[in-house]
């Protein structure tokens, strides 16, 4: 939904109203198996929007839930889709699942020898986030397989490394030693870094010589500066962030978000993987004075989600935040005000964000680059729409085992007949559902004759369950056909 689409907001609106009504009015009793069904679909519906979603998580779930693979004309009646390639196009998604899942395996397991090489996945102090890193960038990248394994992986490795660095500036290194780090960084220089800094700047310094050998080879062109140049401005933000918590000072909120937007990193991610796309980045948007306005709101929107998710926590640690400065700057606000200030904003800037992304235009990158800055959001959106999941041990283990390790959970396909026998809605003034019923509701689609499946009109009985007060004439589409698969 882009900015103004009002009547887009409306009928989004409507349509969370209904669902939400059907949840609470839609269940016919606890044998209502279809009801049951349905309620997963409704549920994911209300519970993630679409910015949340993961692709590859996505399709498990249609894949799963292919019995729901029907649409509900109304509250009593059910058609699916049919065509005679319908098993085959099934069977197709099933394997594909299952190779995008072995691939997954091994570029995470590669990923983890590389942190392991590095000697970032034993650091001793803050997060390690290899599989989260690699799940967001797998789970959320639609980008086709195995061709651009190298993207993943780049992304991922960034992320991994990201975690870390930022871990270090924001609670282990001394102010000496983050100075100096970030010195060797603007320098390219190693020389004199001991301890955590020496093995950050060690698997940066790989890190960039490696991506800047593949894009040579790639591409034929150095990038080796444009990405030193990114990954100090990076490392310099981080620095100003923990001058300014080490030395108490608060900074204004221009001052904070101009920090903030770099610190968070994610258009270190992406532009940096950008050049590895075909087409690629121009050179010119890799240079911080000419980003790109879609990269500029990438920058915003995760740093503000992050905001949303960690402020009680940097309260309690002494640092700044726009949930805190927003309250600063305003006294005779509350926290919630504060909160509901950044989720405005947010919303505003998400949508300039897809207009961006999505349209033509708007912004002069190539149409993959722009699609990476919208999946690099929706990664964000996942960690950080609800709760801070990226911190939390426990609350990914379940997409990301369903990601990589658990097959399939493939159901028997039940008989549409079924399905809408159990969706009949009650006849007035008895409790039960009579034989009678059944017959003369089966009779107007023929589904005891032998063929006919269309019924072009079809006047169901009134179920006073749904409250309605006349009959409902149900239109069926001549094309659609009922299958029993
Ligand atoms: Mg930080």
């Amino acid at each position: 939904m882009f900015a103004e689409e009002y009547e887009l907001q409306e009928a989004r609106s409507f349509a969370r109203k209904s669902l939400e009504k059907t949840m609470t009015t839609g269940s016919r009793g606890p044998d209502d198996v279809t009801f049951t069904s349905f309620r997963k679909v409704i549920e994911h519906e209300l519970d993630f929007p679409w910015l949340t979603r993961m692709e590859h998580l996505e399709y498990r779930m249609w894949i799963e839930e292919k019995d729901m693979n029907a649409l509900w004309m109304g509250k009593a009646s059910f058609h699916r889709l049919s065509c005679s390639y319908n098993d085959k196009l099934m069977q197709l998604a099933i394997q594909n699942y299952g190779f995008r899942q072995l691939v997954y395996k091994r570029e995470l397991e590669e990923l983890k020898r590389w942190s392991r090489d590095n000697n970032l996945s034993d650091m001793g102090f803050g997060r390690e986030k290899t599989t989260y890193c690699y799940f967001a960038t797998a789970a959320a990248i639609g980008v086709s397989l195995p061709y651009d394994s190298h993207v993943r992986l780049i992304l991922a490795k960034s992320a991994i490394l990201i975690t870390v660095a930022d871990d270090f500036f924001d609670m282990e290194g001394s102010l000496n030693e983050l100075k100096s780090l970030a010195d060797a960084v603007k320098r390219w220089d190693g020389k004199g870094l001991s301890g955590h800094s020496k093995t950050i700047f060690g698997a940066l310094d790989g890190l960039v010589s490696e991506l800047a050998e593949k894009h040579l080879q790639q591409q034929g062109r150095d990038i080796t500066n444009d990405l030193k140049d990114i990954w100090y401005e990076t490392f310099a933000s981080w620095l100003t962030e923990a001058t300014w918590s080490k030395s108490g000072r608060t900074p204004s909120m221009e001052e904070y978000l101009e920090t903030g937007m770099i610190s968070i990193a994610a258009h270190t991610l992406v532009l940096t993987a950008s050049c590895f796309l075909n087409p690629s980045l121009p050179n010119y948007k890799f240079r911080p004075a000419q980003y790109d306005t879609v990269t500029k709101l990438l920058m915003l929107v995760p740093r503000l989600l992050n905001d949303i998710q960690s402020y009680q926590k940097e309260i309690a640690d002494g640092k700044q935040n726009s949930v805190i400065l927003y309250l600063r700057e305003n006294p005779e606000a509350d926290i919630e005000d504060s909160v509901a200030y950044v989720r405005e904003l947010i919303a505003t800037k998400e949508k300039e964000l897809l207009e961006h992304a999505l349209m033509d235009g708007f912004s002069d990158l190539p149409r993959p680059c722009k699609q990476l800055h919208l999946f690099c959001m929706k990664a964000f959106q996942m960690f950080f729409h609800s709760s801070n999941r990226y911190d939390s041990n426990t609350e990914m283990i379940d997409d990301v085992q369903k990601a990589f390790y658990i097959p399939l959970k493939l159901q028997t396909p039940k008989p549409l007949i079924k399905l809408m026998l159990n969706q009949l809605p009650l006849p007035l003034h008895h409790h039960s559902r009579s034989k009678n019923d059944y017959q003369s509701v089966a009779n107007c689609f023929n589904i005891y004759g032998k063929r006919s499946l269309a019924a072009p009109r079809v006047r169901w009985p009134v179920s006073r369950n749904f409250g309605y007060k006349n009959n409902i004439v149900m239109g069926v589409p001549p094309k659609i056909r009922f299958s029993f698969f």
